[in-house]
């Protein structure tokens, strides 16, 4: 068997080769030399990870910074699209939770620049606390919130009740965000997968790791901790979803925070 096996991939060779060999002596098509390669590969390395924003409509790299522009409208169906201009993504509540109420606010588009630091730090001390608003990106272009609610930065109890069944809504500016586990891009990418990026730079990881659950005592202060991940064999800090308070961010950012501007 492994002899036909070697047999089979010589056979596979050849045949790749002969068409290759008969594709370049083909000079009546002008094709791109597929051995030249135009593009600079330590560039499109480096955005690789971030190219998985695959809500953002633009990610290049600028200085020390990658930029991901997002319009931070949700892929997945919510009851907040109700009478919107995106009505076709209206879903009512179809959640677990009976207490579920629908908040006043209606999703709307909202132009998000995401400056995040290229290769980021961790900081030993000086860490900045995350504040209310978006501290980060979800891969669907979504934003990311922290543990608490506005305005005075209270427990998000009474708002947890407001999250439509993917574990979203809008503030009152009708920006949809998450605070917790986006269970569209758990449900689709798998609860170990990467889920997007706080504004430092580390990413953010699904509430499961190596088929086992992620809890908060797994994590430090900030909510994350450092070993390899299929995205950096060689580690990285990352933060995770977990099921309880504070859920993704704890006292604030492990390293410097990029900007996200709007
Ligand atoms: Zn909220
Ligand atoms: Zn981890």
């Amino acid at each position: 068997m492994k002899n036909l096996g070697i047999i089979t991939s010589t056979i596979l060779l050849m045949i790749g080769f002969i068409s290759f060999e008969s594709c370049k002596n083909d000079d009546s098509v002008a094709m791109p030399d597929p051995l030249v390669d135009t593009t600079d590969t330590t560039t499109a390395d480096e955005l690789a990870v971030y190219k998985k924003v695959y809500g953002a409509s633009d990610i290049y790299k600028e200085g020390n910074f990658v930029v991901i522009k997002v319009n931070s409208l949700p892929d997945h169906p919510s009851p907040y699209y109700k009478d919107t201009d995106w009505s076709d993504k209206f879903e009512g509540y179809n959640g677990t939770n009976p207490d579920f109420h629908l908040n006043p606010n209606r999703v709307t588009q909202t132009n998000y620049t995401y400056k995040f630091p290229l290769n980021p730090v961790e900081l030993s001390s000086g860490n900045q606390a995350t504040t209310l608003g978006t501290i980060g990106v979800a891969i669907n272009g979504v934003p990311l919130f922290n543990q608490y609610a506005g305005p005075n930065e209270q427990e998000l109890t009474n708002e947890i009740n407001s999250f439509d069944q993917y574990n979203g809504h809008p503030q009152q500016q009708g920006v949809y965000h998450y605070h917790i586990e986006p269970l569209y891009l758990t449900a689709n990418k798998g609860k170990e997968a990467l889920m997007g990026f706080l504004l430092d730079g580390f990413p953010v990881y699904g509430p499961e790791e190596n088929g086992a659950e992620v809890t908060n005592s797994y994590l430090d202060e900030f909510h994350g901790h450092k070993h390899a991940t299929a995205d950096y064999p060689n580690g990285i800090y990352h933060y995770h979803f977990t099921d309880a308070a504070p859920y993704l961010n704890g006292d604030g950012f492990k390293g410097t925070p990029g900007t996200a501007t709007r």
